[in-house]
């Protein structure tokens, strides 16, 4: 069992106490690299999902000083880069991604909460500049209530950071839903914003099976913003259950993103840029390239560089130092990833690398999804990895003849998250990025979202923005008051 100083206690947390609520069982937290059991969290439900939109509803009846939702913003900021290296190490366990990313998610994190200390002052209220019908009229940015925050397992800490900050920067208590596969970072979290002293109430934290916590949270009436991050499916189960309530969304979903390569790229600066993108957390991030487009011209070298690369990187339990990706999450990915890779090698998509893992391989592993890197060429539209994203750490590289060509297949799908494009030159870098569907665009950088800017998807990619003034709004609803 883990034993951590950041994790006194494995409980949900309602208005200020710690608590195992009315839950009758527990949830076990898998380490996945070794199927060990990390710790026992409450299976909590309904009831305890209505008392913390309760707490939350009470608290928020008076409102915060923003003062002091900066100083706690700092505060939770320097705790978490003050215990990086134990945050990163609870990251690691529960979700298998190697050390160095778990401290460097914590940073990321880290971030969130001192940018939107940052921006408070974009709150307002703003004075327009005359009298308008005889009436000064000033606009201001109201918190939009209490905020409903439920969040994946691939990034555990991060998400939620880019959630809970803007949200209490807006002065909106929050109710935090974790996956139940990796609950123990959330659970750390809510126990820092507890030490930096946000009173009780503010954030309330209910662990549990996503079903009973969910209808909850979508249906009671004090409950006036979901922000969401997962996949498009649950995305488009809660635009659904919300509807009849007229909630505010914030819904971060999947991708498919485009990694388009130019004969004219720098070959080897694309090859790093694929790397870094690809492989972090074994390749399970919404960011990360799913479709690799490279120009005819440049096809057999960028696949044989990219080949060699992928065959250095070693596999293996995240906490060894030497481990570049670590096992995914769970049984159900790595069979996606296995289907896959698969119904590509059946319709005549050709592996560039080790080997493919097969079923004999495998299924008598019950722990230890550890997938081996992959790169696959010969890849065509009617091949399941193009349609969906893989979520593992699997080159699929795909043949373009030209530019009009790269960008009809790149919006050749639903999704719109993010998409890169490395070319040599400038203004094809920008036509390209102009019309590829996506929230988010590298132009010769394979890099993801960062706490400044807004991030956020186009299409089924998702509603909303989070990062920039644009994140720190969506937790605001607008009030315009005419004063005679
Ligand atoms: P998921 O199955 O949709 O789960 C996401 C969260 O929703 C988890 O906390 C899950 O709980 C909860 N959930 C599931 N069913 C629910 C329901 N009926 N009502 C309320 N909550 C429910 O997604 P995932 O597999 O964890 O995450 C991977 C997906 O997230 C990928 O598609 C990825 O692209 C996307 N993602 C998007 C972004 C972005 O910024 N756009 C970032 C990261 C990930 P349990 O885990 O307890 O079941």
């Amino acid at each position: 069992m883990l034993t951590s100083p950041l994790l006194p206690q494995t409980l949900g947390y309602i208005a200020g106490q710690w608590t195992r609520g009315d839950a009758r069982s527990t949830l076990t937290v898998i380490n996945p690299a070794t199927g060990e059991p990390l710790a026992e969290v409450p299976d909590m439900g309904a009831a305890d999902t209505t008392s913390a939109i309760g707490a939350a509803a009470r608290v928020m009846a008076e409102p915060l000083p923003v003062a002091q939702r900066r100083d706690w913003l700092r505060g939770v900021s320097q705790s978490l880069l003050a215990d990086k290296q134990e945050f990163g190490r609870i990251i690691t366990l529960e979700n298998g991604k190697p050390h160095r990313e778990g401290i460097a998610e914590t940073e990321y994190a880290a971030g969130f909460f001192s940018y939107f200390a940052d921006q408070l002052h974009h709150l307002g209220p703003e004075v327009l500049p005359q009298p308008i019908r005889g009436a000064r009229w000033t606009i201001h940015h109201r918190p939009a209530g209490v905020a409903a925050l439920i969040t994946p397992w691939n990034f555990p800490l991060a998400m939620l950071a880019k959630k809970i900050a803007p949200a209490l920067a807006a002065g909106c208590a929050v109710v935090v839903k974790p996956s139940e596969l990796t609950p123990l970072s959330a659970i750390a979290l809510c126990a820092v914003l507890e030490r930096v002293g946000v009173p009780a109430g503010w954030c309330n934290l209910v662990c549990g099976a996503p079903g009973p916590i969910g209808d909850v949270i979508c249906s009671h009436p004090a409950v006036r913003m979901v922000s969401f991050t997962g996949s498009t499916r649950v995305g488009k189960l809660l635009l659904e259950k919300t509807a009849p309530h007229v909630k505010r969304l914030a819904l971060e979903l999947g991708g498919n993103a485009p990694f388009i390569v130019f004969d004219d790229a720098d070959l080897y600066a694309a090859v790093e840029a694929l790397m870094a993108n690809k492989f972090r957390a074994g390749g399970q991030t919404c960011v990360c390239a799913n479709r690799i487009f490279v120009q005819r011209g440049i096809l057999d070298r960028f696949t044989q560089a990219a080949a060699q690369r992928v065959s250095q990187l070693r596999v293996g339990n995240g906490m060894d130092p030497a481990t570049d990706i670590g096992p995914l999450i769970n049984r159900a990915v790595f069979e996606k990833v296995e289907r896959h890779v698969s119904d590509a090698l059946k319709k005549g998509a050709a592996c560039l690398t080790a080997a493919a893992v097969t079923r004999a391989d495998s299924s008598d592993r019950t722990w230890g999804h550890f997938y081996p890197p992959t790169v696959l060429t010969g890849i065509r539209p009617n091949m399941a990895l193009t349609q969906e994203e893989t979520f593992g750490p699997v080159v699929a590289v795909i043949a373009f003849e030209d530019e009009a060509e790269a960008i009809a297949r790149a919006n050749d799908t639903p999704y719109g998250l993010a998409g890169y494009v490395f070319t040599a030159d400038p203004q094809r870098g920008q036509r390209v990025a102009a019309r590829i569907q996506c929230g988010h665009v590298g132009i010769n950088t394979g890099t993801g979202p960062t706490p400044e800017a807004p991030f956020g998807g186009m299409k089924e990619s998702g509603l909303g923005r989070e990062g920039g003034v644009e994140g720190l709004l969506e937790f605001c609803q607008t009030q315009t008051v005419a004063d005679k």
